[in-house]
């Protein structure tokens, strides 16, 4: 394949990213987003395995063989509601994947630099590196072309620095948010003593390191200090940050994986992945300023880490008074005597995958002349969107599924809402309570409602860690059970 056709074959493919782009960001349009995504892929990994100067093709198709097998199992096994672990972690590689590009095209410059890592890593290792060098000499003497000088040195030495600084934060970030999302770290805020200043010292180092970095013409030292620091940095700014404010850190370290990949497309001079880079690196920002905005906080306070945890410890469970218990018969008779309906899912509907028989009550009810809704909240669940997917999954039709904002001023003439395995979306904490983390956080205003169903398992707090008032309110009654148990036991009683 000439350069020229890979050239034009980039193109293609990115306008195929930007048609999936287009394509993912409307639910009746998103099956056809996905495509043009893996059409632009193929046309991408094709031009580039074509391309005149790859070599070591055997080496890069064997890596996708094992690559692919790996991806087509987890795919296959993984839950709807594993889906936002398993992105964290695929953000992770993403980052691995930028720091590792950032050490090679280091050492592509610098074949010097292997007598450094000789030096650093002590003697004992020297014998198998000077194995590795004496090879990796004999690839560097075969001209790769790499001779910069003056500004253009300097900025790729500031390239290399820069992708590797963002490829470690979202390393080390990405596998703390996989920690938090699947509960094997604590979802509450780490709360380090002088966190900001720390993170602040961290930034001022780092930049401190790159003069350094740049002014030697390329030094290993500094280079590896920085890592280590931005490994450090990376972790500490997810763990302080709050349960709540998970959704914005999520779609914030796909922005930065996307950037990291942009840096790496810089250093390889691969200009497919520059534009790649770029649009995964806005498309996660403005994402998180959705998020940012749909939950009422400050992009920066976010990022700074630990917005979240700045609230004052919530109120326990015992000060809230009592709450009252139902049972499925009389809910579905609640139902039939209903005018109005609205269904507001969350996290525990995806946990029981209870959209059908969900999905199946609101037919039922809609059959008897009863006006049923969705009221779904921006962060419901564990990623965005996590609700409207798992609705379109049971066929709810779409145009009576209705944004927060939409629903949230016909509560009042509402006469029954149905929450189903959601907590921290309908607490009017966050409206009520100054002290509350999630405090200011938009909520759906469920307990305007005449009287409001709350289906959990037991009374525990939601993924913020902060009890519900909901629930121990007068029109409140809980229906205890597993959710999708629960709907089908309505069903049968309706
Ligand atoms: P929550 O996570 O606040 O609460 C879910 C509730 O579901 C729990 O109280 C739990 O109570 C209940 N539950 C769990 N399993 C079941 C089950 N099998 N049957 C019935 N109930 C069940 O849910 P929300 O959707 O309201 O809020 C989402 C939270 O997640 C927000 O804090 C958001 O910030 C955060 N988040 C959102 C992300 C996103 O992008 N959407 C990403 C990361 C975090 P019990 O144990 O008593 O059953």
């Amino acid at each position: 394949m000439s350069q020229g056709l890979v050239s034009a074959s980039y193109i293609i493919a990115a306008v195929f990213f930007i048609l999936s782009l287009a394509g993912l960001s409307k639910q009746e349009t998103a099956k056809r987003g996905n495509w043009f995504g893996i059409i632009g892929m193929a046309v991408a990994l094709g031009a580039t395995i074509l391309n005149p100067s790859t070599t070591g093709v055997a080496w890069i198709i064997l890596a996708m063989v094992i690559g692919a097998a790996i991806g087509i199992r987890l795919a296959l096994k993984v839950e709807m509601t594993q889906m936002p672990e398993l992105v964290a972690i695929l953000h992770s590689f993403v980052g691995l994947a930028a720091v590792l590009v950032g050490f090679n095209s280091f050492i592509d410059l610098h074949p010097q630099a292997v007598n450094e890592i000789v030096l650093v890593l002590g003697e004992d290792l020297s014998t198998t590196l000077e194995s590795a060098k004496a090879a990796f000499m004999e690839v560097s003497t075969q001209d790769k072309g790499l001779h910069l000088e003056g500004a253009m040195l300097n900025i790729h030495l500031v390239e290399v620095f820069l992708g590797i600084f963002i490829g470690a934060v979202t390393f080390t970030g990405s596998i703390v948010a996989f920690g938090k999302l699947n509960g094997r770290l604590s979802s509450k805020a780490l709360a380090l003593p002088h966190r900001h200043k720390l993170n602040l010292l961290a930034v001022l180092v780092s930049i401190g390191l790159m003069l350094m970095f740049v002014q030697a013409g390329g030094a290993l030292i500094p280079l590896i200090i920085m890592t280590l620091i931005a490994l450090a940095f990376g972790w500490h700014l997810v763990a302080s940050i709050g349960g709540a404010d998970m959704p914005v850190v999520v779609s914030m370290l796909n922005s930065y994986s996307g950037w990291a990949a942009a840096a790496a497309g810089f250093m390889l001079s691969n200009d497919l992945l520059i534009v790649v880079g770029a649009l995964v690196g806005s498309s996660g920002a403005i994402l998180s300023y959705i998020m940012c905005k749909a939950m009422n906080r400050s992009f920066i306070s976010v990022i700074a880490g630990g917005f979240g945890s700045d609230g004052v410890a919530s109120t326990a469970s015992d000060e809230m008074g009592e709450y009252r218990e139902t049972n499925a018969e009389d809910v579905a008779d609640l139902l039939k005597h209903a005018d109005s309906v609205v269904i507001t899912p969350g996290y525990g509907m995806a946990v029981a995958q209870a959209q059908y028989p969900v999905a199946e009550i609101t037919r039922k009810l809609r059959a008897m002349g009863i006006k049923v809704r969705f009221g779904i909240h921006p962060v419901a669940g564990r990623l965005p969107g996590h609700m409207n997917v798992l609705l379109a999954e049971a066929k709810v039709p779409y145009d009576i599924v209705l944004e927060m904002d939409e629903i949230n001023e016909d509560f009042s003439d509402t006469d029954v809402v149905l929450v189903i395995g959601a907590n921290d979306t309908v607490n009017p904490a966050a409206m009520e309570d100054p002290g509350s983390p999630i405090a200011g956080m938009p909520v759906l205003e469920v307990w305007k409602a005449q009287t409001v169903i709350g289906f959990k398992r037991s009374m525990n707090t939601g993924y913020a860690g902060v009890q519900n008032p909901l629930f121990f309110k007068d029109n409140t009654q809980m229906l205890f059970g597993d959710a999708k148990e629960s709907v089908n036991q309505i069903l049968a009683h309706l």
